[in-house]
């Protein structure tokens, strides 16, 4: 087994994947992806960074020789679902083996940042191991696992982690953008909160350069988003200096405000700690920032708070949302919250329905703690018992649902700009997002896909809106 450092890896006039594959035909390769939208964004650069090498992307297992699985920690068990599907894939290897093939398994993600080299010594089909640091390294990875090596690539290096991100402002995309593209304006997290794997799996808050997000925000529009979701482990704290000038994210907003064909930005995800003045009124008065946040509240009790070193308060939390309310009105909120937190007592859990109920969450992602290893949360010995976190989980989704019904439900009737973004599932459907984040589901023609139109809102679902098209916009 070799473990590279990141210095030892040439990345310019090296034999292509093209010429170099023994098959004498271009690659193909299946990227997987697992977990959060940080890693749907990621598995497209480590696509493109593939694509220009002349990989060609696929989702059909037999006819690929490279596998990605680009993989998330935060669920539970996530190492041991990872080791599962791994190795679902021997007998693909195999059979590449027999046509004279030479496939090559490749871990990526969280995962692979936190098991390391272990996964090498458990699951022999794997040939690689890149972190989120590294995946400009995979070519050439592959290159080297193709000659019988097996390679391990977990460094942390902050001027990497720069380099990476801005060129992949440059990599090529091969497809055609999302009409709503993700783009990645920083990685990692400073935070440590107790529970979170984030700060050892993606390292230290490294933020791009404006420039660089600037020029890849061009590229997707001019590629057909018309929608760019800024991504980010704690997003809001984005921060960087280019020509003497500080940038936050107020900054960048208003930046990307002058793209002319973008029509709409989001954010996510983010810390209660770092939603500046300058942010909040962003949402006041700049028109293409959507007024919705996603805004991890995690608890509502002050003590499990402090045990969690979220570092705020539920008051504070709650002055937050007034905050952000008064500067725009129609602001929807949604939130994480985690039950059964070690040390959680029954008083604690009322403190956080108390939370919910005030505030009226338009959506809520709503977990049982369970253990990270590594984490501080790992080491508490007054960990809670699995049947009473099921019951506070059970208790809370059902608050967070009859909270959100009336909002819904007021919903109704109301005309809203929808951006329609794909083809529904059933025929002649197509589907979008209100300003909100609702999704709306309406007939229409798949030429709509693109646009925004006005949609009169005709019944609420649990997750979805469905509408009727009043008008289409000009563009
Ligand atoms: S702020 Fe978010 S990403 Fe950072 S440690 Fe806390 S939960 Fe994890």
């Amino acid at each position: 087994m070799l473990r590279i450092q990141s210095s030892g890896i040439r990345h310019g006039g090296r034999t292509s994947f093209v010429t170099a594959n023994s098959e004498k035909q271009a690659s193909k390769a299946v990227v997987r992806s697992y977990g959060c939208q940080m890693n749907v964004y990621d598995s497209g650069k480590i696509s493109n960074f593939l694509g220009s090498e002349g990989v060609s992307i696929t989702t059909e297992l037999g006819e690929a020789d490279i596998v990605v699985l680009n993989t998330c920690h935060i669920r539970e068990k996530a190492a041991e679902k990872i080791y599962s599907e791994i190795g679902t894939l021997g007998e693909w290897k195999q059979a590449r083996r027999a046509a004279g093939g030479s496939p090559i398994v490749a871990i990526a993600g969280c995962v692979a940042q936190a098991e390391g080299a272990e996964i090498l010594r458990r699951q022999s089909l794997v040939d690689v191991v890149v972190g989120p640091q590294s995946y400009q390294k995979l070519p050439d990875l592959i290159m080297q696992a193709r000659a019988g090596r097996k390679l391990v690539e977990i460094d942390f290096a902050t001027a990497e982690k720069f380099d990476r991100l801005d060129r992949a402002a440059h990599t090529p995309a091969p497809t055609r953008a999302a009409v709503s593209a993700f783009l990645t304006i920083q990685e990692g997290c400073d935070k440590f909160c107790t529970f979170c794997v984030v700060p050892y799996t993606r390292g230290e808050e490294v933020c791009r350069t404006p420039a660089s997000v600037l020029a890849e925000a061009q590229r997707l529009v001019a590629d057909g988003a018309r929608e760019l979701v800024l991504l980010g482990q704690n997003v809001n704290a984005y921060s960087s200096i280019e020509d003497d000038r500080d940038w936050n994210l107020a900054d960048l907003v208003a930046a990307l405000s002058d793209i002319g064909d973008l029509e709409r930005i989001r954010y996510t995800t983010s810390h209660p700690r770092d939603m500046s003045p300058d942010l909040i009124a962003a949402h006041r008065d700049m028109p293409k920032l959507m007024p919705f946040l996603h805004l991890p509240a995690q608890s509502g009790s002050d003590r499990i708070l402090r045990a969690m070193n979220r570092r705020h308060t539920a008051d504070h939390y709650r002055r937050l949302i007034g905050r952000i309310r008064e500067a725009r009105a129609d602001m929807a909120f949604s939130t994480d919250i985690i039950v059964g937190f070690p040390g959680e007592t029954a008083a604690d859990f009322e403190a956080t329905c108390a939370l919910v109920e005030e505030i009226g969450f338009s959506s809520a992602f709503t977990f049982k703690y369970s253990i990270r290893a590594g984490t501080p949360g790992a080491e508490a010995d007054d960990q809670i018992e699995e049947p009473v976190k099921h019951e506070r989980l059970l208790a809370l989704q059902a608050l967070v649902e009859r909270r959100r019904r009336p909002i819904n439900a007021s919903a109704v009737g109301s005309v809203v700009p929808v951006l329609f973004e794909k083809r529904g599932r059933h025929p002649g459907q197509i589907v979008g997002r209100s300003p909100t984040f609702q999704s709306v589901f309406a007939s229409g023609d798949a030429a709509l896909i693109g646009r925004t139109c006005d949609v009169r809102l005709t019944s609420a679902g649990p997750n979805s809106f469905a509408g009727a098209i009043v008008a289409a916009s000009e563009r």
